[in-house]
């Protein structure tokens, strides 16, 4: 039986407080469909955290016991408390993994880890998308077919402002014109992320299987390995004689 992999599914969980419209798609919060999409490997030990929770439900106790972090956020990007985004970001750089959903783009978690201001293109048209796998070798892309549409979502086009990334796994056409780099993998100290563009909260597109299986795929893809405990910052002595 391989390792458990213990992942945090974070969401602002506001649109679906807020709209009935949304509350319909996602009666229980869009982080309960993402969790479920996970739970079906039981590989994975999964939890949820909502902003509104005491310490936005990332406390160091949460963050020391997750080895991924999932993370959606809109409309409250900016109630993210700065000193819980220092605690995430420094177990990040120790090697928690980190995926970023959609308009998550845009939140204090994403912009300090990139260090751009992650802005880009969008339009709210109902249009279809179309996710092409461009690198599929990837572990991201296990399982997947060579492209997959979602019906209806949120176009987000370039220029999406990010660092060069490690990997561009998926590039999105949307019906409206626009190209996107989709699924954008980078490395931070020893913290994987991804940033994965599916998931404007009017669609359903968290219940899709292709979805699932790119976040859960993400998951494993981004879940720590057993490498050195790295001691960095003092003097070294010599390992030969001088
Ligand atoms: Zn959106």
């Amino acid at each position: 039986m391989a390792k458990k992999i213990r992942v945090t599914v974070w969401n602002e969980f506001r649109h679906e407080k807020e709209s009935a419209a949304i509350a319909k798609i996602y009666p229980d919060g869009m982080h309960v469909a993402i969790a479920a999409g996970l739970r079906k490997d039981p590989q994975f030990e999964v939890r949820t955290a909502t902003l509104d929770e005491k310490e936005h439900g990332l406390t160091q106790k949460v963050l020391a016991d997750t080895d991924v972090l999932t993370w959606w956020g809109h409309m409250a990007h900016g109630e993210v408390k700065d000193e819980i985004i220092d605690r995430a970001q420094q177990r990040i750089i120790e090697g928690m993994g980190l995926i970023v959903l959609h308009s998550g783009h845009y939140s204090k978690m994403f912009k300090r880890m990139m260090g751009t201001s992650c802005a880009l293109r969008w339009r709210e048209a109902n249009e279809k998308a179309r996710l092409w796998v461009v690198e599929p070798g990837h572990p991201i892309a296990d399982g997947l077919p060579a492209y997959f549409e979602l019906p209806h979502e949120e176009m987000y086009g370039e220029r999406f402002d990010i660092p060069n990334p490690d990997a561009v796994v998926f590039i999105s056409w949307f019906a409206g014109g626009n190209v996107f780099r989709s699924g954008c993998t980078f490395t931070r100290g020893k913290g994987r992320i991804f940033y994965f563009q599916p998931g404007h909260e009017t669609y359903p597109n968290y219940f899709d299987p292709n979805v699932q299986r790119v976040i859960a795929n993400a998951a494993r893809w981004a879940a720590p390995g057993d490498g050195p405990v790295m001691k960095l910052g003092d003097s070294e002595p010599p390992l030969e004689k001088l």
